[in-house]
Formats: structure tokens, sequence, C-alpha cells
């Protein structure tokens, strides 16, 4: 730590994962952090969060660990499985990463662990305070998600297109809690289940579909429409979705990672710089590495423009890679007819010979280290 941001004011626009965690890690090292967020209460959406190690290692250096911990599961493992219920390959997390910390978490207590420790640190978060255009101050993040107004500022309008899939996102109660991710791959459709700490288990099922659907994430559907479209999944399958009791679906959107992300006075991080797919489930990681960044760009000396410069060429390759990664995977789920079945012998065979090689290829996300990259 340097002392450069000792006291300087910062705003934040936007309470979630991106803009509290750099309110932490701007308040760390000592400016003088306010939190502008648009609800009225932090009431977090029901849904669930795996936390890879590359986001782990800066929420750990946040010296959050423990109450992480104290409100998680360890994730151990991958399972991708076809519809029948039937293993394609486990991939070992905890075997191939054996150092490292993924995290099965509720979204709702991640918040917690956030709010609880940026208030404790001296930060400033004004709920109910919707903000239309960048108000002035010195410096100012935008962390206002999806549709965020500091990123229009910045970059102008920009059209997302829709994606043909639909999402639907439940979590059910459920005693089960092997600390294992599933992931049952049909043809045109998914469906991705992990138990979340105390009881929980999340689940989002992905169908690819003409019907256009809003990309807003609070709208409920009946839970018949998701027992509909997975009826043919088997194993435990029928059982999750049977105690399905509300739901809520939205329409995936492809966003291209923004052109702009400062101006030397406004940043942008999070899903308001590179909204991404979840099908590497790494948007809210990406929004935590990018807040540890920002705030380590910041802190190496007064002249501003430069560290928002250094900031936005550490950021963004790293980013546009990981969307382009999901980008992919959604297509790699959905496989149908000869090109999913050799794609599924080419896994078996793979996770028999050699399962560390299939993980290997992810080495580059969940291997790197933000807090050993500090500029
Ligand atoms: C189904 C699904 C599963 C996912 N799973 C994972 C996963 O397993 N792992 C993972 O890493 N990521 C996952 N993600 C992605 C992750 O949820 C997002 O990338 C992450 O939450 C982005 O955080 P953010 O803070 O940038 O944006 P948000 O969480 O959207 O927060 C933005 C905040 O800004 C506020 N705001 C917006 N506009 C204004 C305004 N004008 N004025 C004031 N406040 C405003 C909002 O109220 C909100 O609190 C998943 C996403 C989905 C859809």
């Amino acid at each position: 730590m340097t002392g450069a941001l000792q006291s300087r004011p910062v705003g934040i626009v936007g309470g979630g994962v991106a803009g509290l965690t750099a309110a932490l890690a701007l308040r760390r090292r000592g400016a003088d952090v306010t939190v502008l967020e648009r609800a009225p209460v932090i009431a977090e959406v029901g849904a669930g969060l795996q936390l890879s190690p590359n986001a782990m290692r800066v929420l750990d250096a946040l010296g959050l660990g423990a109450a992480i911990d104290a409100m998680s599961l360890p994730g151990r493992g991958v399972r991708l499985r076809d519809p029948s219920g039937a293993e394609v390959v486990r991939l070992d997390l905890a075997r191939h990463y054996p150092e490292a910390r993924f995290r099965l978490i509720h979204r709702a207590r991640l918040i917690e662990v956030l709010v609880q420790a940026a208030r404790m640190a001296g930060v400033r978060i004004e709920l109910g305070r919707e903000v239309e255009s960048p108000p002035d101050g010195p410096l100012l993040i935008g962390a206002d998600g999806l549709h965020s107004r500091i990123r229009m500022a910045l970059n102008g309008r920009e059209v997302p297109f829709f994606t043909g899939q639909s999402a639907w996102r439940a979590v059910i109660a459920d005693d089960d809690q092997t600390p294992e991710a599933h992931v049952f791959m049909g043809p045109g459709r998914h469906l991705v289940s992990y138990p979340l700490a105390g009881g929980l288990r999340n689940i989002v099922a992905v169908l690819e579909t003409r019907d256009w659907q809003d990309e807003d994430w609070s709208r409920p559907d009946d839970p018949a429409n998701l027992r509909a479209a997975f009826a043919d999944f088997r194993g435990p399958v029928p059982d999750w979705l049977a105690r399905v009791g509300e739901c809520h679906v939205w329409g995936l959107f492809r966003h291209e990672v923004a052109h702009r992300w400062q101006d030397g006075r406004i940043a942008i991080l999070g899903d308001a710089a590179h909204p991404t797919l979840p099908f590497m489930a790494q948007g809210a990681c990406m929004a935590v590495e990018d807040a540890w960044t920002l705030a380590a760009c910041l802190d190496t000396g007064p002249d501003q423009g430069t560290a928002l410069a250094r900031y936005e060429s550490l950021r963004r390759p790293r980013t546009a890679r990981i969307v382009a990664a999901a980008n992919d995977n959604a297509r790699n789920y959905h496989l149908t007819g000869p090109k999913r079945l050799l794609a599924h012998t080419a896994l078996r065979l793979g996770g028999r010979v050699a399962p560390g090689a299939i993980l290997s290829r992810f080495d580059w996300i969940y291997d790197f280290d933000p807090v050993a990259e500090t500029p």
C-alpha cells in the first residue's frame, strides 16, 4: 500500500458483488468510499454462486475467508451427465487443484458478508439512491450491472442480442449436501445443480427456444413449465424439479465487452463492463477480480488517469477471453446428433485416460492470482 488513496473520496454506483468488493478493497487502502444503491433494502435474489479460486484469492486477501467458509460448501468436483443420469465424466476439482478453494454459496450470503465487512471498515452504503447519470466527484465507479447507466454514459446505447436461450433458476430444500456440481447435458438443453450450505440446492436450467424472454432476472414463472421442459431428464432431476415451489425465468442475451472502460474520472467493472453468459460460472468471480485490480492500480500513485488506463489494460483481455469461453460452452453443452455422440465419447475416454487433461483447459481461469499480479 502506498497511501495514494488515503482519504480520497470515491463514489460507487451499485451495491452488488462488484460494487461492494470494490468498496471494501478501496476502503482497505484508505479511500473514503460511498456506495449508492437503488434498492431500498439489500435483498438479493435467491440463487447460488460458484466461487472459484481466482476470486477466492481476492476474498481471502480482503479477510473474508472465514466468514465465507462458514456460509458455504466446498466445491470438490463437477459431474457431467447425460439426460438419463449416466455419468459422462467426473471432473475432480479437489485433486486437480489441491491447494485451491472452490466454494458454493447462496448469493444473499455473499452479499451479507460483503455488506457487513464494508460497513465495519467504514464504507457508507446509501440505499434507495437510483442514479440516472454519473454524479459529480473526482472518482466515480460504475458497478451498476447489466443495464449500467454508467457504461452507457461512457459508451452510448448498445443493443445486445437474444441468444435463443431461456434460463430458469430455483432454490429447493435438499438434505443431500454432497459438495459437487452436476451438469446434465441434453440436446438443446442443460441443467446445472449444486448444493448450497444450510440444506439448500441451486438449480439453473437452460433451454434453446425461439420464444423471446425478458433479460430481467426477477420474472416469476410457473414451475410446471420448467418441469415440462425437462420431463425426460432422469437420475435425481425429476425429484428435484417436483420440489420446485417457485422459479424465475429470463432470456440469455449476448453483450459485447464494453469498448470504453474509463475516461480518467469514471471507471466501470463487473457486469457493467463485461456481462457474460453464465456457462463458465465466472460473472461474479470476474467482478471480484476487477475490484481488486482497480483498487491496486489506483493505489500505485496519485496519477488517476494512468491508474485507470492501467486497470483497463490489465482487465480487458482476460475478461474478454472468459466471456468468449462462456459463449463456446453454451454450444458444447447443447450438442445434438453425431457431434454429441463424438463429444461425449471423447469426454468419457478422456476421463478414463487423462482425467486431469480436461480440467487443465481451465487452468488459465482458476490458477490466476489477481493478488500476486497486483501492479
Ligand atoms: C443463472 C446465473 C448463474 C450465475 N452463476 C454464477 C456463478 O456460479 N459464479 C459466478 O461467478 N457468477 C455467476 N453468475 C454471474 C453473476 O451473478 C454476475 O456476473 C454478478 O452478480 C455481477 O455482479 P455486479 O455487481 O457487476 O452486478 P449486479 O449483481 O447486477 O449488481 C448491480 C447492482 O447495481 C444496482 N444498480 C443498478 N442500476 C443502478 C442505478 N442506476 N443506480 C443505483 N444502483 C443501481 C443494482 O440494484 C445492483 O445491486 C451467474 C449469473 C446467472 C444469471
